[in-house]
């Protein structure tokens, strides 16, 4: 099933314009032990807009992420990020890894937080220099956290540490982000600085990929979807993509059907 639909719905927009995809996935697998966890997944993005990753629990999204940024090696499998080699590329990416496995007992300020996401730029031996400083004031800024940029990041909320994160991304500048679930557990005011955020991204050109949990709010947050259940389901347009029968064919029976069609009724 999921088969026939990645043939007749899965084409990407423009096939001919892969050298100009942000990201270009070809022939992805990657397993961790004896079952793939991603198999055979093709996936191009496109540049300027904002992208949903979707897909149930261990659908592999975010080890999808994950192989798009070198951080696992597949078994199978081709990245390119901008028509080159993912090697050349990887300061054009910007990663909003999914939340809570970092243990901040280690005292931390925010500030030096933001300014990790320099160190590409500055090299490990690079001197810190006052505009550094600055560029990372004016990221906490646009995610609405300047006034706590000399606290611990371990005593803030879920909420703010994600807006943290959100603007080490922002100081590097980067031109494809790639965030996992920023949304998952965040107060709505996060959800709301974030979102905005992110379109600001894509109103600058910008390439923003999300793996997103919350199907009820995709309509009005991307422009496209890209459906996974281990093997891509379906990629293209909200409008055209994200339908009854894709979202059943990712989901199987864990999606009621109303759930469905109030789903996609919301997408026009
Ligand atoms: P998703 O982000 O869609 O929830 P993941 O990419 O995290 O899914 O995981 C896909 C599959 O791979 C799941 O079955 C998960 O249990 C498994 N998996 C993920 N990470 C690991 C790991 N480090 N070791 C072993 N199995 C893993
Ligand atoms: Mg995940």
């Amino acid at each position: 099933m999921t088969l026939e639909l990645a043939s007749n719905q899965g084409q990407a927009p423009a096939e001919k314009g892969l050298e100009h995809s942000p990201l270009a996935i070809r022939g992805l697998t990657v397993t961790y032990g004896q079952k793939p966890a991603v198999f055979s997944v093709d996936m191009t993005v496109e540049p300027g807009k904002m992208t949903a990753i979707i897909g149930p629990n261990g659908a592999g999204k975010s080890t999808t992420l994950k192989a798009a940024l070198g951080i696992i090696k597949p078994v199978s499998g081709q990245v390119q990020v901008f028509g080159k080699p993912l090697e050349d590329q990887r300061a054009r990416i910007a990663y909003v890894p999914q939340r809570a496995s970092v243990d901040w007992d280690f005292p931390t300020r925010v500030i030096d937080v933001v300014l990790m996401g320099l160190y590409r730029e500055l090299g490990l031996l690079g001197r810190l220099r006052n505009r550094h400083k600055a560029r990372a004031m004016e990221c906490l800024n646009r995610v609405g956290m300047h006034d706590f940029s000399d606290r611990q990041i371990g005593q803030l909320s879920g909420g703010q540490q994600q807006r943290v994160f959100l603007a080490r991304a922002l100081a590097q500048e980067a031109d494809l982000y790639l965030l996992d679930e920023p949304f998952a557990g965040v107060d709505a005011a996060t959800e709301k600085a974030i979102i905005n955020v992110l379109k600001s991204l894509r109103k600058s050109g910008k390439t923003v990929v999300v793996v997103h949990h919350d199907l009820a709010t995709v309509p009005e947050y991307f422009d496209n979807v890209f459906l996974i259940n281990t093997r891509k389901v379906a990629e293209g347009s909200v409008a055209t993509t994200f339908t009854a029968e894709t979202l059943q064919a990712a989901y199987g029976g864990r999606l009621a059907t109303a759930q469905v069609d109030q789903l996609t009724l919301a997408a026009g």
